[in-house]
């Protein structure tokens, strides 16, 4: 085959060993019948009305998809709903009242359960709050809250008054939220005092009033008391204690409020890995339509459930699959405020063990972790309630997939691999888990309504197993409808590159590169800005460490390109291995070789630096853009974002070490 896009010769998939869903599950999936591609191929767009059918409508829609305006589109136009009243009141009127809706398991062994009935009365009695503070329809308020119920209820309570939320990642900087208020136009926000890491309380209300001070605008804020005591805080002008606020509104209740199906029901800044933080619109209707369909058809989830999404509400995945999605089915959403680690490594299986955890959904970056701690500690605990498993966030490598299917899912339950960015809002690429084969490192086809295509620059099809840029060549309910404040960049950063606005034809980039099999089957190598440019020849990074990943012993790793002296770019590997203390010269042989022999001699890491750990975001990726200002010896950009900093340090010592 020719090599169009000169990444390289064409590979193999990586090799797994590919499996069928356990029968044990399929017998009992929400979905099982192959005819559903089919199905929604047939009636494009009206199939998405099986989507709208799972949520209560004010006022029915007249039209599924509306693209005349394309690629400004617009889903179940004419329809009204309100997100939190599909979240939580049709449940009470369905006899769900005693259901648990969130169970919180904090810090130090703290435990909170809301049911629906509780969360309806706590998210009333905000709602009636905010707006007893000014907050009007299509105000944005931000939230900055860490991982505690009055972050859920905050979020749904901005939603029943029809005010579009921001949720900044707790652990972001006072710059960080400063810069989103602002750009956001933001004069609401909720906060606390403070809260644990690990076992310290950390001030959170002091970085909030460092942003204040940043801002032109007058800011009302509410404080949320998370720990008393240990962290005794006074209140500003303007500023009001959460736990006051809601006993002043002791019992009140508000209407929801019916909003356009198009209006935007929340904003959210993406993480930053790359480049400036970018403020993704979604609506209300097409969202949650989508998110609760992806909740029940590949999470299978059902009301009945206890569904756990250890994820951070922060970024995209815990606000479509510990909120929105779990809460409009009517299931039980577990929420952890804690790291997986403390105060033991089995932690999270702990946790599964004494809530009966029907399905788990994590990042690949955990599973690697949970790797390199070993076996032991899932095995201290019953892990047979579990059904399905699912990873988000990064491609996972064969190795790790199998080390979950085996450790945590007893080889009983289905992966799905979903891949998905804040900017789809939904679940896009993934197997149904009651049809579709798992292939170890691929996460699957697009789903039943969504197409995609992986393309050279030309925009042609590449041929399968040949690498390309990952499109998507129609619409979907969940996608994001345009950028803040800004559809000439929403229009240039996901439209312009692969679209025909001539003919008609959008398609949307999402900035990663992808192979995909003669099954349609798309395995994601990475994003398009990680590839190195090495000897004429373009690499992509994620491959490289998919190679040094596979290798015993290996934990996790990551590579960039590091300039050297005589204009060339050489290929610098950090690694971090299973037992830290044992990497020797064999694992760095044992690397170079499995380098070479996956992709070839042009990809042997030049260098290669071992680390306890890597640096990360909040959703666990790895920061490359920091690394590779390390490998180059250059100043260090922004690291507050990062949810381990001190690594950072660690990092360049044992660098200049060598
Ligand atoms: P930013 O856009 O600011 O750089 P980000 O892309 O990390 O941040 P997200 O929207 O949370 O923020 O992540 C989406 C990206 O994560 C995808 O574009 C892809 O690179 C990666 N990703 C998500 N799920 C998968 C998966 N299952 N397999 C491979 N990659 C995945
Ligand atoms: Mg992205």
């Amino acid at each position: 085959m020719v090599d169009r896009n000169g990444w390289g010769a064409d590979r193999p998939i990586p090799a797994g060993t590919s499996r069928d869903p356990p029968a044990r599950f399929v017998e009992q999936a929400n979905v099982f019948d192959p005819a559903i591609y089919d199905e929604f191929e047939e009636r494009w767009p009206e199939c998405w009305e099986r989507a709208a059918a799972l949520l209560s409508w004010n006022e029915e829609y007249d039209t599924v998809l509306e693209d005349e305006d394309a690629p400004f589109y617009r889903w179940f136009t004419g329809g009204t709903l309100n997100a939190a009243e599909n979240c939580i009141d049709r449940h009470l009127e369905a006899g769900r009242k005693t259901h648990t809706a969130i169970r919180w398991e904090g810090k130090h062994g703290d435990r909170r359960t809301y049911t629906y009935r509780d969360l309806y009365v706590a998210v009333n009695e905000f709602a009636a709050a905010l707006r007893d503070l000014g907050v009007e329809a299509d105000d944005v308020v931000t939230i900055y809250l860490p991982m505690i119920p009055e972050l859920p209820i905050a979020m749904l309570a901005c939603a029943r008054i029809g005010a579009p939320h921001s949720v900044v990642f707790a652990g972001l900087s006072a710059d960080a939220l400063a810069t989103r208020m602002d750009a956001a136009g933001s004069e609401y926000l909720v906060t606390c005092d403070g809260y644990y890491r690990r076992g310290d309380a950390f001030n959170q209300k002091s970085k909030a009033d460092n942003a204040k001070l940043a801002l032109e605008a007058d800011v009302r804020t509410v404080v949320v008391d998370r720990l008393g005591e240990e962290l005794p805080h006074v209140l500003g002008e303007d500023e009001w204690d959460y736990h006051d606020r809601r006993e002043e509104f002791s019992g009140e209740t508000v209407d929801p409020v019916a909003r356009d199906a198009e209006d935007m029901l929340f904003l959210m800044y993406t993480s930053g890995t790359t480049g400036d933080p970018k403020g993704v619109v979604h609506s209300t209707g097409g969202y949650l339509a989508h998110v609760a369909w992806t909740t029940r058809t590949v999470l299978d989830v059902e009301p009945a459930d206890t569904y756990w999404c250890a994820a951070d509400i922060g970024w995209i995945t815990g606000h479509s699959y510990i909120v929105y999605g779990p809460l409009a089915l009517g299931t039980t959403t577990v929420m952890y405020e804690g790291t997986p680690d403390y105060p033991d490594r089995d932690r999270l299986w702990e946790i599964v063990d004494r809530n009966a955890v029907d399905v788990f959904y994590t990042a690949p970056t955990a599973i690697r972790a949970f790797m390199k701690w070993g076996e032991e500690y899932p095995e201290r605990h019953d892990l047979s309630s579990l059904r399905l498993l699912g990873t988000v966030g990064e491609p996972i490598s064969p190795r790790p997939w199998d080390w979950y299917y085996t450790h945590i899912g007893g080889e009983e339950c289905p992966i799905v691999d979903t891949w998905w960015q804040t900017e789809t809002g939904a679940v896009t690429i993934s197997t149904l888990p009651g049809i579709g084969e798992m292939k170890p490192g691929a996460a699957g086809p697009a789903l039943p309504g969504i197409d995609v295509s992986v393309v050279d620059e030309s925009g042609a099809p590449v041929d399968p197993g040949e690498t390309g840029y990952l499109t998507l060549t129609r619409p979907w309910p969940g996608m994001l409808r345009t950028l803040y404040d800004s559809d000439g960049r929403f229009l240039e950063e996901y439209w312009m590159q692969f679209s025909d606005p001539g003919t008609g034809e959008w398609r949307y980039a999402s900035g990663d590169t992808a192979t995909v099999d003669e099954d349609g089957y798309v395995t994601v190598l990475g994003r398009v800005d990680d590839v190195i440019n090495a000897a004429g020849r373009r690499l992509s990074t994620m491959e490289i460490e998919s190679a040094i990943t596979d290798v015993d012993g290996v934990a996790e790793s990551a590579v960039v390109g590091r300039a050297n002296d005589r204009g060339d770019t050489e290929i610098y590997a950090y690694v971090s291995t299973e037992g830290w203390s044992e990497a020797g010269a064999d694992v760095r042989e044992a690397i170079g070789a499995n380098v070479e022999s996956a992709i070839g001699p042009i990809a042997k890491p030049h260098e290669i630096v071992f680390t306890p750990e890597l640096p990360k975001t909040r959703s666990g990726k790895i920061m490359r853009r920091l690394l590779e200002d390390i490998a180059n010896d250059e100043e260090l950009g922004d690291t507050s974002a990062l949810r381990n900093p001190e690594i950072v340090g660690e990092i360049r010592s044992e660098r200049s070490n060598r």
